[in-house]
């Protein structure tokens, strides 16, 4: 059995207060498609949604990063098609907030895919440095397989992009594919 991560996808990470920028407004119809066909195949597919509180001076990133993906503002939505295809799917999508990089830390993400049965998690969204390898490094210790579509991740930063790729091909043992 297999499921359809999408990863932080929303307005604030692309063009919003955080964002990744061009690369990741070239992945919104490759990021919808996708979506679109797991959701048909009647997979599961979860939408992993960065979560923060305005000024909580206790979280790790309040140093490291500008506020981003606040609770209750529109920088939280999905990002251009994405956000109709939920819409349209919300029965059939699990919308998980998460409050770090990955999105097994402090979820119930891990509990939700063993009692589907799920062992082959896709990966999909941004950034490819950042929450995506996060998500990956935890998914592989946990004994996840990976797929990781090189058309549907992106990040702000090419070289850790790359890096980012080879690192999922080499040392996770993912399969990182495109035009799946
Ligand atoms: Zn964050």
């Amino acid at each position: 059995m297999k499921a359809l991560i999408v990863i932080d996808y929303t307005v604030d990470f692309v063009t919003g207060a955080l964002p990744c920028g061009q690369p990741a407004i070239d992945i919104e119809q490759r990021i919808g498609e996708l979506t679109r066909r797991f959701v048909e195949e009647g997979a599961y597919v979860v939408m992993a949604v960065d979560l923060h509180d305005a000024e909580d001076e206790y979280h790790p990133e309040h140093r490291l990063f500008p506020p981003h993906n606040i609770r209750g503002t529109a920088g939280r939505d999905l990002y251009g098609t994405l956000h109709g295809i939920y819409e349209a799917n919300k029965a059939a999508i699990y919308w998980m907030d998460k409050t770090r990089y990955s999105a097994f830390a402090g979820t119930d993400l891990e509990l939700q895919l063993r009692a589907r049965g799920i062992t082959e998690l896709h990966l999909i969204g941004v950034c490819t440095d950042i929450c995506v390898l996060h998500t990956a490094v935890d998914a592989y210790n946990k004994g996840f397989r990976l797929v990781i579509h090189e058309d549907a991740v992106a990040s702000f930063n090419p070289q850790g992009h790359e890096w980012a790729l080879g690192h999922f091909r080499n040392t996770l043992g993912a399969s990182v594919v495109k035009a799946y």
